[in-house]
């Protein structure tokens, strides 16, 4: 059994950091989410701890009380926006080495697909025209977003260099370098 940190206190911290970054005093009601279908939630139950499934309810109550400019709010949340950067190989210690490649079977978790034509087949029977899509966006997470073509078919275990070139093109923002030295950059 895995015991969390008090959500609350959590959640009032959020709330302290939200109304310090927008530098007003905004309306700003808390909520604990609990997610997992499986939590227990032990003693008495807080009234602003909920279910997935009530959450709405609650947002649309609390709608009706307050007035803010939502428009102005929205576009000020989207322009704080910066995505979360994690150097996962270095977090986690991880070197190249530890890194199993290959492209994973949505239906059964293997990591053994082979693409004939333009569609990934598993030993399962599950075929898939886009599965490679997710394993190169592990491949950005894992290690950026620069590859070249040998990466790309160490990654994908594929041996086909026109094919996987062809994959790099349709998913990459651009190219540098010369054909065998090419460093694509993925979208
Ligand atoms: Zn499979």
């Amino acid at each position: 059994m895995d015991v969390f940190d008090d959500p609350l206190l959590q959640v009032r911290r959020h709330r302290m950091q939200f109304l310090e970054w927008f530098g007003s005093s905004v309306p700003c009601d808390t909520f604990v989410v609990v997610s997992n279908r499986k939590a227990r939630i032990d003693g008495d139950v807080p009234t602003n701890v909920l279910r997935p499934n009530s959450l709405p309810f609650h947002v649309r109550k609390k709608e009706g009380d307050v007035c803010i400019d939502k428009i102005a709010l929205r576009k000020r949340l989207l322009e704080s926006h910066q995505p979360r950067e994690v150097d996962v190989m270095k977090r986690m210690k991880l070197q190249p080495r530890d890194i199993i490649p290959g492209v994973r079977c949505l239906e059964c978790g293997s990591l053994k697909m082979k693409r004939r034509r333009t569609v990934w087949h598993c030993s399962c029977g599950a075929f898939d025209k886009k599965a490679h899509l997710a394993t190169l966006r592990d491949y950005k997470l894992l290690f950026g977003e620069q590859i070249t073509n040998r990466q790309a078919r160490w990654f994908l275990q594929m041996d086909d260099y026109r094919a996987v070139h062809h994959i790099l093109k349709t998913n990459s923002l651009k190219s540098e370098g010369p054909n065998k030295k090419k460093i694509y950059f993925l979208r």
